[in-house]
């Protein structure tokens, strides 16, 4: 059995490092059992290095973004080449709070292109603002694909994990939760598109995780009735209980 992918986005939390090795040492203990989750936390770059010195074993650290530039006069960007030097592999692309911030499909493809040319696990974001009962939403999620993939060979794209994240859903401010319908529909017609732009069994090996106000209540029924991949959580990734709750929902 693969193993699901749960993944925390810290974003912008918590306040000090202190608090964020008080999150780690908690769930070092409570998901010491898990057998069949692969965890990632994604804490902000300033605490990589206090969280790598507990010496993780279970966990792994992730980012949750990338600079598209290599290196030199980028201002405030961190380098693909300095997340590796932490040993870190899995990043955050493309996430809708880095697309509000100015992230095109465009610069999001540079970034997925680089990180897929240099052994790297790009978690690539994608969702619609809205739903519609005409289907525009899935031309979106389409375009998305095509546009955030665009030139990306076959060759390269087996360590790509696609994480489907409606905006409506997301935050303390979502209009509603997405169902795991919702998300099996959404995931259908995702490996639809990448067996057009590549092939069957290619769309077949990328894992696609939900992310939406993931929280315990909810996080079975996206994994068993949804069957998705994994998880990207936000609000309860900084909450130890509730991570490991959710990470506890994978059997
Ligand atoms: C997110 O922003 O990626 C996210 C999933 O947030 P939340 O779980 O808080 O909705």
């Amino acid at each position: 059995m693969l193993k699901k992918l749960i993944i925390g986005n810290w974003k912008m939390n918590p306040k000090s490092e202190k608090e964020a090795l008080a999150i780690v040492r908690s769930l070092i203990t409570s998901t010491k059992n898990s057998k069949n989750a692969e965890i990632v936390i994604c804490p902000p770059f300033p605490f990589f290095s206090c969280i790598q010195k507990l010496k993780l074993k279970k966990i792994k650290i992730g980012a949750q973004d990338m600079s598209e530039e290599s290196e030199g006069a980028h201002t405030g960007e961190v380098s693909l080449r300095m997340i590796h030097s932490f040993g870190v592999k899995t990043i955050i692309i493309g996430h809708s709070e880095r697309r509000a911030g100015g992230d095109t499909n465009m610069r999001v493809n540079k970034k997925i292109s680089l990180a897929l040319k240099s052994k790297t696990i790009p978690v690539l974001c994608i969702g619609e603002s809205s739903r519609d009962t005409t289907g525009f939403y899935l031309g979106f999620i389409k375009d998305q694909l095509h546009e955030c993939l665009a030139g990306v060979p076959k060759s390269q794209i087996k360590d790509l994990v696609i994480a489907y994240e409606p905006l409506w859903a997301i935050g303390k401010n979502a209009l509603r939760e997405a169902t795991p319908e919702e998300f099996i529909e959404m995931r259908i017609f995702i490996r639809r598109v990448l067996s057009d732009m590549y092939d069957t069994k290619v769309a077949h090996t990328i894992p696609v995780l939900y992310g939406g106000s993931v929280h315990p209540e909810n996080a079975d029924a996206f994994l068993t009735t949804g069957e998705a991949d994994g998880l990207l959580v936000g609000r309860d990734s900084i909450i130890p209980k509730k991570f490991a709750a959710i990470v506890a929902c994978v059997h």
